[in-house]
């Protein structure tokens, strides 16, 4: 059940046809609001340009209030604590993403980028040290020194300014497990766009991290994460988008955002057999425990 077209900004000009890059019809408001816990704004899909606060207010029609803009570099950082002052909505993580440690590392600018993240992350409205973590699909050979390096790095930050932890871990599961052990966790510590097995699940369970689901749960390929799902802590759980990535099922392969939560939420109820409105009141709650208040 859902309205047939794109919330208003999100809808293609008559110029831009191509159905692939169409956004998806809005689903049905969730009936308690939640957070879309891990976005890129910044992030354009095809010749739609949707400003922060369309983003936001189209989020909002369908009970999704809020969210978490997520850097990736020194660019899309400083945009996110941009954003963060803008739109009271929005709350930020900032970070060099594993994929581009190295190629700051590289340049010889690495260290001073770091400095940079910290001296960003000191804002009252970055809530989280992240995206960072393992990339072993993406990253090879020479650059994945510097990658566990910028991760090892990260998670110092994190410490030192008391922030959550946001791990992106890409074919990785062990080796983030390892230097997340190597080095003491934080206290806080979420593994965004969860992509582990049981076992992965149940390591978080153990140390109480949080596992961050997006639109892959959604997909038929899925069983894996849909077994996690069932045996995470309820207590540990969050709903996000990757926005404007990893749309969900049926929209596979068409642009995402804030605004499509619901459909993956939907999806988790059915795997965790939650009441829509208890699971919803859940997530919202977790969102708050792992980030704190958007007020
Ligand atoms: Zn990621
Ligand atoms: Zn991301």
């Amino acid at each position: 059940m859902c309205n047939s077209l794109a919330p208003a900004p999100y809808r293609a000009s008559s110029e831009d046809t191509d159905s692939r890059r169409e956004y998806p019809p809005a689903p049905e408001p969730l009936p308690v609001p939640v957070m879309d816990n891990h976005t890129h704004l910044d992030f354009r899909h095809g010749l739609i340009e949707v400003s922060v606060r369309d983003a936001m207010d189209a989020a909002q029609s369908v009970g999704v209030q809020g969210a978490i803009q997520v850097g990736c570099d020194l660019e899309s950082s400083r945009f996110t604590v941009e954003a963060v002052d803008a739109d009271p909505r929005l709350l930020g993580a900032v970070a060099i993403h594993p994929n581009d440690a190295p190629v700051y590392a590289g340049r010889g600018e690495l260290e001073s980028a770091l400095a940079e993240i910290e001296e960003l992350a000191a804002h009252p409205r970055i809530r989280a040290i992240g995206e960072t973590g393992l990339d072993f699909f993406r990253t090879h050979g020479e650059g994945l020194v510097h990658q566990r390096h910028s991760f090892r790095r990260h998670i110092d930050i994190a410490k030192r300014l008391g922030l959550t932890l946001q791990i992106h871990d890409r074919d990785a599961h062990d080796d983030v497990v390892q230097v997340l052990a190597e080095e003491g966790a934080p206290e806080r510590v979420v593994f965004h766009c969860f992509s582990g097995d049981e076992e992965l699940a149940r390591t978080c369970n153990q140390n109480g991290w949080y596992m961050s689901f997006a639109g892959t749960m959604t997909f038929k390929n899925a069983g894996n994460l849909r077994s996690a799902l069932a045996i995470a802590e309820p207590s540990r759980i969050l709903v996000e988008t990757d926005s404007p990535f990893l749309t969900p099922h049926p929209y596979r392969g068409r642009p995402n955002a804030s605004y499509m939560v619901p459909y993956t939420v939907r999806s988790m109820a059915e795997v965790t057999g939650d009441d829509l409105s208890e699971l919803c009141s859940r997530l919202a709650e977790n969102t708050l425990q792992a980030y704190g208040s958007w007020a």
